[in-house]
């Protein structure tokens, strides 16, 4: 195997985004196939017994065992690496187990986190519930208020942990002060960029450490597989997470690997149009329906600030009825947009969050961060815009709107 262009990754570096979204990453075989070989294999032989007792020493550079490495998930990790200005990245098998990974690989007893309180509902169910049973204490709080993550230090605080833009509120963090006063105070930031990919927004340009991904949505894009990524520092990725990924087993498969690197080839493109086509529906809907919280329009409070993190919209975004039976009538009122709970996909998909996404999130929490029982969460696709629109507009004439 040897990389197939841009010698090393001082070179792929220098590449823009898209063209790294492409090609970094890319090792090829002695065959030299143009796309990514799928290394569908478990383990690894050796010539002899001496070649295995080195490679395990670490003296051979070559691959043991699947759960240690892989050729195409390796070749996964460095393109994500690259497009986020990390000098390292791991890849896990969903993005609930890179969230845990990032977590878990670093926290211990006694630990204090600040987490955003508007987030994705598994992300809240690990702040709420699984840490504190481990007797890491954790505190939430409104992520878009830069006093209140400094109110909520510690002594003892070893992570924030946030997403921004927050699923599915659309909340706004800071990424510039919230990782900028993290670093003054000895404090690890996680981020998780799922809503955006490096295709939008490298937190890492902003101080961030650690950037969490679910590469189910946008980096796949396009429905298929579960997958996650961590990318960091040296020292963070092979010192901090590798010995707890190696030995726990969160990894992503080499198959699931190969599909997300499909995706990535296409992911700028993607994001692009999705945004473009995101921002007509969002300017379709304003006016039409009670609230929206679009970062990509003016009337979302911080849209200023989301235009300064990040090159364009996104897909995502959500709006208010009046209240669950009206948002429940709007969704079965839809020809063309799936009632689905997904978002990244090339497909126009939208749900009802307090009733799927923050299901498991109680009643008072999601009051707390913002999710409505008339909220209703929508990821454009890669649909002709006015067909989602005029889906749209029937479905809200037949829900009274
Ligand atoms: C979907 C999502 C996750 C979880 O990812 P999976 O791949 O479904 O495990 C975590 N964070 C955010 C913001 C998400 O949207």
């Amino acid at each position: 195997m040897k990389r197939s262009t841009g010698k090393d990754r001082s070179v792929t570096r220098t590449w823009r985004p898209a063209t790294q979204a492409v090609r970094a990453g890319t090792w090829r075989s002695e065959q030299g196939e143009t796309s990514e070989a799928l290394f569908l294999t478990s383990g690894f032989s050796y010539d002899n017994a001496e070649t295995a007792e080195a490679r395990f020493r670490g003296e051979d550079p070559g691959m043991t065992y699947s759960r240690l490495q892989n050729p195409t998930v390796a070749m996964l990790e460095e393109r994500i690496a690259v497009m986020d200005g990390a000098e390292a990245c791991r890849v896990q098998a969903t993005g609930m187990a890179a969230m845990t990974t990032a977590l878990l690989c670093q926290l211990s007893a006694g630990d204090h986190v600040v987490a955003a309180r508007a987030a994705f509902g598994s992300c809240r169910w690990l702040v709420d519930q699984l840490l504190p049973r481990f007797g890491i204490a954790t505190t939430t709080i409104d992520a878009r208020d830069n006093a209140a993550w400094e109110a909520a230090i510690r002594p003892n605080t070893k992570v924030f942990f946030f997403e921004t833009p927050a699923n599915p509120t659309m909340d706004i963090v800071d990424l510039a002060f919230v990782c900028g006063l993290a670093k003054s105070r000895g404090i690890t930031t996680v981020v998780d960029n799922a809503f955006c990919t490096a295709a939008l927004q490298r937190p890492i340009e902003y101080g961030a450490d650690v950037v969490a991904y679910s590469a189910t949505k946008l980096m796949d894009g396009q429905g298929r597989v579960l997958a996650g990524a961590v990318t960091g520092s040296e020292e963070f990725i092979n010192s901090v997470l590798l010995p707890f990924q190696r030995n726990t087993g969160p990894n992503l498969s080499p198959f699931n690997a190969w599909v997300v690197l499909k995706g990535l080839e296409t992911l700028d493109l993607r994001v692009k149009r999705q945004s473009e086509n995101a921002l007509a529906v969002g300017r379709f809907l304003e006016g039409r329906v009670p609230r929206i919280s679009h970062p990509g329009l003016p009337s979302h409070p911080q849209h200023n600030l989301a235009m300064q993190q990040m090159d364009a919209c996104g897909s995502i975004f959500s709006f208010e009825v009046e209240d669950r039976e009206q948002a429940f009538a709007v969704l079965n009122a839809l020809t063309l947009i799936d009632i689905s709970n997904n978002i990244g996909d090339s497909r126009s998909l939208m749900c009802h969050n307090a009733s799927t996404t923050h299901y498991s999130v109680s009643a008072e929490a999601r009051a707390e961060m913002g999710v409505s029982e008339g909220m209703l969460r929508i990821n454009v696709g890669l649909e002709d815009p006015q067909d989602v629109i005029d889906d749209l507009d029937q479905a809200l004439a037949a829900a009274g709107l």
